[in-house]
This record gives C-alpha cells, sequence and structure tokens, in this order.
C-alpha cells in the first residue's frame, strides 16, 4: 500500500548572547564543568530571573526573517519535569503566548520544485544542563555550564513531506540563523538542534497517522538517515496490519537505527503554568521596527543580488553566498579591485580547495590580498599557471603576490620584441616544421609556443605568442 509521510520540525538554536538567558553567566563553550554557574541558573531558592534584552532582541530577528506574526505580549511558562540536568525541576519556555506565530520559509531541494513550508510558531526558552557519562563506571556527572542559555525553538507544520525536503529546510534555516547572527549553526556543539516528528498514512486519508517523535540527530546526514529508517519501520508495521505507538525514539548512530527511548508525553503532562517570577513581555513597536531596520541581508535576497549585480549564474551566486562570511568575503575581494567573474571562480576552486568547510575564508588569506594578485592575472602581468603558483606561495608564506612574483622572477613576458627573437631562433633550428605549418599544418602553431614556453621558463605570454607564430609565418 502506499503511505503518504508526513513530517514536522522543531529545532532549538542557541541564540549568539555572551551571556545567559536569565543570569549573567558567560555562555562560553568547552570551559571546565560548571566554570558558569550562579545560584539562578544552578536553580538555588529564591534566586530571580531576569530576562537578557540581547536575547529578545536575537530572537525577534528570527521571528522577523522568516516572516512571523510577533505577539505585542507574550508570556513565559514553566515546563515542569524532572531530570538531574534541570536543577529547578522546570524549564522556562513559552507555551500559550509565544514570541511569534505562524511565517514560512522557502526551501529548494536539489532537482526538485520551491516549496514554501509554514511555521508554527517560534518561542523563546532556556537550555537543560548536560550530563556527562564516565565510560569506565556506572557513574554520571552534571555539568551546569549549559544550564540557562537562551535559545529558541522553530516550530514547523507537518508539510515536509520526504527527508530531502527535511534537510533542504534545515540547510535553509540555518543560513537564515546564521546571516542575522542569531546562532552559530554549528550541529556538533549542539547550537542547531533538530527533533522530528514523523508519521504516515495511506494515501488520500486526511487523518494523520500516529507520530513518532526522533530525537539524537547531530547532522544532517543522521537526520537524513533517521527518517529514512523510521519511513521504512513505519511502513512495515502497516503493511502487516500492526498499529503504530506513540513513542519517542532516539537515532543510535552505531547501530544504524531508532531505538524507543519513551511513550512521548503530551503538553499536558508538563503542568505549564505562567511563570511568576517573570513579567509578561511587552514588545513595543519602536523595539521592533529597530530591530527589523537594522535587518542584516537574507540569504535568499544575497543570492539574488549577487546573479544580477555580478553577472554570475545562479550556480555560483548559491555557492558564494553559501555562508555570510563567504559571502562577505566575495565581496571584499571585488570591491578590492577584482573582476567579479573571476573572483567567483578562484574563491570556488582555488580557496574553497585549501580550506575546510566551516573555516573563515578571511584566516586563510586576506580578501585584498587574493584581489591584488587577481588583479596581476586580468592585467596580464602574470599567467594563470603562474597565478596558481603564485597563490601556493601566498599560502606558504603569507606574502603579497606581486612581492613574490618580483621576488622569485615571475613576471610574464609580453614584450613583443623578446618573443619574436625567441621565435626567430626556433624557426631556424627547425625549418622543416616552419615548411609544413606554411604548407597548412596549423597544428605545429603548439609545438612552436611550446618550445618558447620551456625557453622561458613558462614566463611568456601564451595568447602573445600564438599571436606572433601567426604574423611571423604569414597567417
Ligand atoms: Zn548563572
Amino acid at each position: 500500500m502506499g503511505y503518504e509521510v508526513v513530517i514536522g520540525l522543531e529545532v532549538h538554536a542557541r541564540l549568539l548572547t555572551e551571556s545567559k538567558i536569565f543570569c549573567a553567566c558567560s555562555t562560553h563553550f568547552g570551559s571546565e564543568p560548571n566554570a558558569h554557574t550562579c545560584p539562578v541558573c544552578l536553580g538555588m531558592p529564591g534566586s530571580l530571573p531576569v530576562l537578557n534584552r540581547k536575547a529578545v532582541e536575537l530572537a525577534l530577528r528570527a521571528a522577523l526573517a522568516t516572516e512571523s506574526r510577533i505577539l505585542p505580549v507574550s508570556m513565559f511558562s514553566r515546563k515542569n519535569y524532572f531530570y538531574p540536568d534541570l536543577p529547578k525541576s522546570y524549564q522556562i519556555s513559552q507555551l500559550e503566548m509565544p514570541l511569534c506565530q505562524g511565517g514560512r520559509i522557502k526551501i529548494q531541494p536539489e532537482g526538485r520544485p520551491g516549496k514554501l513550508i509554514r511555521l508554527n510558531r517560534i518561542h523563546i526558552e532556556e537550555d537543560a544542563g548536560k550530563l556527562v557519562h564516565d565510560p569506565a563506571r556506572p557513574v554520571s556527572y552534571v555539568d551546569y555550564n549549559r544550564s540557562g542559555t537562551g535559545l529558541i525553538e522553530i516550530v514547523t507544520e507537518p508539510d515536509l513531506g520526504s527527508p530531502e525536503e527535511v534537510v533542504a529546510y534545515l540547510k535553509a534555516l540555518r543560513d537564515i540563523l546564521v546571516y542575522t547572527q542569531v546562532c552559530d549553526g554549528n550541529m556538533e556543539e549542539g547550537s542547531f538542534r533538530c527533533d522530528a516528528n514523523i508519521s504516515l498514512r495511506p494515501w488520500g486519508q486526511e487523518k494523520l497517522g500516529t507520530k513518532i517523535e526522533l530525537k539524537n540527530m547531530n547532522s544532517f546526514r543522521f537526520v537524513q538517515k533517521a527518517l529514512e529508517y523510521e519511513i521504512a519501520r513505519q511502513r512495515t508495521v502497516l503493511d502487516r496490519g500492526g498499529t503504530i505507538v506513540q513513542q519517542t525514539r532516539l537515532w543510535d548512530t552505531a547501530a544504524n537505527r531508532t531505538q524507543a527511548m519513551r511513550e512521548k508525553e503530551d503538553a499536558h503532562d508538563y503542568r505549564y503554568f505562567p511563570d511568576p517570577d517573570l513579567l509578561p513581555l511587552e514588545l513595543d513597536a519602536a523595539f521592533i521596527e529597530n530591530v527589523r531596520l537594522n535587518l542584516p541581508e537574507l540569504p535568499a535576497a544575497r543570492k539574488l543580488r549577487f546573479q544580477n549585480d555580478y553577472q554570475l549564474s545562479a550556480y555560483d551566486a548559491g555557492v558564494l553566498t553559501s555562508s555570510r562570511l563567504l559571502a562577505d568575503y566575495f565581496e571584499q575581494v571585488t570591491g578590492a579591485g577584482a573582476d567579479a567573474k573571476t573572483a567567483g571562480n578562484w574563491i570556488m576552486t582555488e580557496l574553497l580547495a585549501v580550506m575546510n568547510s566551516e573555516e573563515d575564508p578571511h584566516a586563510v588569506m586576506p580578501p585584498e590580498r587574493l584581489s591584488g594578485l587577481l588583479r596581476l592575472l586580468t592585467q596580464g602581468e602574470i599567467s594563470g599557471a603562474m597565478a596558481k603558483k603564485v597563490f601556493a606561495r601566498m599560502i606558504a608564506t603569507g606574502k603579497e603576490a606581486a612581492l613574490i612574483v618580483s621576488q622569485e622572477g615571475l613576471k610574464q613576458v609580453s614584450d613583443s620584441g623578446a618573443l619574436e627573437k625567441i621565435l626567430q631562433d626556433i624557426f631556424t633550428a627547425h625549418p622543416s616544421q616552419v615548411e609544413e605549418y606554411k604548407a597548412g599544418k596549423d597544428k605545429l602553431s603548439g609545438f612552436f609556443v611550446g618550445l618558447a614556453m620551456k625557453q622561458t621558463k613558462g614566463q611568456a605570454n601564451p595568447a602573445m605568442l600564438n599571436e606572433l607564430v601567426k604574423k611571423m609565418l604569414g597567417k
């Protein structure tokens, strides 16, 4: 029987604030366990939360960038449950009145038409601490450094129909959050985490099937694999006439399968109620407007601008705007005088080849430096082959292109007098080839040019040599 796959996503994104959301502790990742804690984020009785203004501003940026409807008043609620990494035994979150509702994100899965994914809501909440399990002994430790770090949760409507669409959505959302500097998007460090609700229903049936919540997928690849596994598992159960039990399942990377974790709770199991320690969050129009005016250009708009302003193909513009840092870098290289098409090609081939995908291109080579090299290339001072050599030397030594060219004598010989002299000597030494060329064997042009390149150790201008061969041998 054929089934329709229905997927909704909940993404937790860590807000890029210096301090936690309800106290002044640092959010620095990777410190000694429990180095960044205080009575508030340790849940000591009598301590009181104070809302971080910057966290609200960042959450608002995400709301505006996804065209969400901002609620003029939102409320913080307590979500009650016990777990050792949650010292208050409740998480401060938002339920009935979140920061915003609605909103949408356009996705473009590879080789498929674009699609609009509706958002249900974006709300603000705090993160829990972390349990560290000792591999040698049956002991777990608690690290509260992450406890009380600000998050937003972005919840979609069940609009996603395949693992490919899910991955496209996650990429688009991560781009938006990274571009707007709301979140660093780092999945390995847990700054961008995704849970998926997935169910199957027979084609044409209106009622949704029983949903399974999938957790613990900390890379795009695992998200895809977990969903593929779960679709196959649910299809098998349904085909046999079985029923799906509502539960939470974890992706087990080692076993390559999902494992049941617990029967899934509903919202009422958490006994949400408004947090009496926090006032309702009122956002005045001027504050919202100010955030809107300072919203950075979004990835889709930037890609379109790159196509129009720099005459780049959609593919090239997509690669160059795939990260905000790379897009900034491209504009700095062209801003420093390099030709846009050449700059785009060099960044996509030479520069990306020597850097890790998450690396900052500015750290690999300052943009003015790459621009300097590309100007020498387009002005004909050096050939393409030489430019690649110089580029490698620049990476190795950190020197400027012009300095390397002059120090290592790499300048291209474009002096036609000097080149004519070299060619004349070659013609004299190879009279039979000259006769054959004159008789119509045009291919021999490459033979003469090759010899001249060899004699000049690759420094002659090959285009000019080609012209000179034609001219000197009367073609
Ligand atoms: Zn604290």
